[in-house]
């Protein structure tokens, strides 16, 4: 089970990913909320503990953004202010469950189980971008019904653009979704473009609409041209 930490505490981040980590979760962490955001985005987490004063984009915000790209991910709100209405417009705005601070760990861990505990949920599986189906589960894309073979980090950047279509993304982020333990590359950026076009060629040459595009300077991003 992977949890996303999103907490600008350090001592409390800290101590939160050793106890985590010590009940057999994996755990990434980010300090500010943008950071968070973009980690989320990625749909590469069980569940999100979410704190709510961040720098640079609250968690009211990060949890907003977060389900209006349909992202499902179960999110625990942290929160210093326990006023009835913070937590009402955390639940209003799509938060699974609400922890006022400071609160013991064991609550957390609580809490973190009955969300495990529920049936998995509506992470979406099948994936569609025109006449693109990419089928997470038994781990198939195909393009105009028929089956492209893809390799294991091909698979994870079709998945990542997918996922995010319509969405710019700059290479860091795809390095940090596609690559995220493997951070000594030499020209990082450059991988990303290796990967990126041998993936194009795979999708989109001799076919229309083109769905891979670059944007120089900026990124690449997956458009869906109806
Ligand atoms: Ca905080």
């Amino acid at each position: 089970m992977k949890v996303l930490l999103v907490e600008d505490e350090p001592k409390l981040a800290q101590s939160l990913e050793k106890s985590l980590k010590a009940e057999g979760f994996a755990v990434d962490r980010a300090e500010d909320g943008l950071r968070g955001l973009e980690l989320a985005l990625g749909c590469r987490h069980d569940v999100v503990v979410l704190d709510v004063m961040l720098p640079f984009m609250d968690g009211f915000e990060v949890l907003a953004r977060i389900r209006r790209e349909r992202c499902k991910v179960p999110i625990i709100l942290l929160t210093a202010r326990g006023g009835l209405d913070d937590r009402i417009k955390g639940l209003d705005l799509g938060a699974d469950d609400y922890l006022p601070k400071p609160f013991e760990f064991r609550e957390l861990l609580a809490r973190l189980r009955a969300i495990l505990r529920r049936p998995p949920s509506e992470l979406q599986l099948a994936l569609r971008v025109a006449d693109l189906e990419l089928d997470v589960g038994r781990r198939e894309l195909r393009r105009a019904g028929e089956i492209i073979p893809l390799r294991t980090k091909e698979f994870a950047l079709m998945e990542l653009f997918m996922r995010r279509k319509g969405l710019v993304l700059s290479r860091s982020m795809i390095l940090d979704q596609v690559w995220p333990s493997d951070s000594d590359y030499g020209d990082a950026s450059n991988l990303v473009d290796v990967y990126v076009a041998q993936l194009r060629k795979k999708i989109d040459a001799g076919r229309e609409p083109k769905l891979l595009q670059t944007l120089r300077g900026t990124g690449y991003v997956l458009r869906d041209p109806s």
